[in-house]
């Protein structure tokens, strides 16, 4: 297979966007709308699943699938919808900085998604090789959140203990994510948190709000998919690009932003997360890179009379290094 990385220039700053390959993500865990919340915000200490929101105290609601599929005909209800684990490679400020780790090979990583991997899932470490990147060269690591599929390759297992994959990197996220995925009783309970996070706790900068990883590189609160979500913007001599993580899962939230996955921890922070992701995205005419949009996961926003649309946006050249 043909290495997935594609490389895109914004002012004098150049990134690529580098694949972990694919999921097969489940249409019906998708398009529900929120009816009730009551839990909203709440980091519900003592509650004992890092991956079930469902035991919480709200309620879904299925948008009726003539509904949807009015919208995006492509996707069938009881069918999977092909995502990609698209991560980015930015060189910034002399430091080689990776934004997502996918979902790596783990079995307890792999165990833990929502979704099925694609058989070329796990594919970041060769496609960073395929740019000349070793592990050792990356200086941060910044992750969106972290749920399996981003936090996967942030450990590799070495003489059956699990160390830090990239081993001169520092490890960035949000305070809030940190300390949920990371709290005792979830380490103690769910071996992908325990392999995955364990061992950063040397390594981790938490942040509590808008955050300068770089001078081109801003970590980007973004409650709502998880506590801590967090977008990661680039911007370099007035042009901007923006990873948005798992704001959407597919384009179509964008337009509707009030459907909902199973998924998103809070619902009204995920969809109010969306509305400024949309105007941020106008304001600065920005790329933005969702982690699991069909490769490279490249789209610009652009506002019609009836609402936001998605336009699939340049693709980017392949085999570059940033
Ligand atoms: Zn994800």
């Amino acid at each position: 297979m043909n290495a997935a990385t594609a490389t895109f220039r914004l002012g004098a700053l150049t990134f690529s966007v580098v694949s972990d390959g694919t999921i097969a993500m489940p249409v019906s865990m998708f398009f529900k709308t929120l009816v009730e919340d009551r839990s909203a915000g709440q980091p519900e200490e003592g509650a004992a699943s890092a991956a079930r929101p469902a035991s919480r105290s709200r309620r879904m609601e299925d948008v009726p699938p003539a509904v949807w599929q009015a919208e995006v005909p492509d996707l069938e209800p009881d069918g999977y919808a092909d995502g990609s684990m698209n991560c980015i490679l930015v060189r910034s400020d002399g430091k080689l900085v990776l934004i997502d780790t996918g979902l790596g090979t783990k079995p307890s990583t792999r165990a833990a998604l929502n979704s099925l991997p694609g058989r070329d899932a796990g594919t970041l470490l060769r496609n960073l090789a395929a740019l000349g990147v070793r592990p050792e060269g990356i200086d941060m690591v910044v992750l969106t959140h972290a749920h399996a599929d981003h936090i996967g390759w942030c450990t590799v297992e070495h003489d059956g203990q699990f160390v830090p994959t990239f081993t001169r990197a520092t490890y960035w996220l949000l305070r809030a994510d940190w300390e949920f995925f990371a709290a005792p009783h979830r380490l103690a309970k769910y071996p992908v948190l325990r392999e995955n996070l364990e061992p950063l706790r040397e390594r981790v900068v938490l942040a509590d709000c808008e955050t300068a990883v770089t001078p081109n590189v801003l970590l980007w609160p973004s409650p709502g998919h998880t506590l801590g979500h967090a977008c990661v913007a680039l911007h370099a001599g007035g042009h901007y690009a923006m990873h948005i993580g798992d704001v959407v899962h597919h384009p179509v939230e964008f337009e509707r932003p009030e459907w909902l996955a199973e998924v998103d921890y809070d619902g009204r922070q995920t969809i109010a997360s969306r509305h400024r992701v949309a105007e941020w995205a106008l304001a600065h005419d920005a790329l933005l890179i969702a982690a699991h949009t069909p490769f490279p996961g490249t789209g610009r926003l652009r506002r019609q009379r009836w609402g936001l649309t998605w336009d699939e946006a340049e693709k980017g050249e392949p085999g570059r290094a940033p």
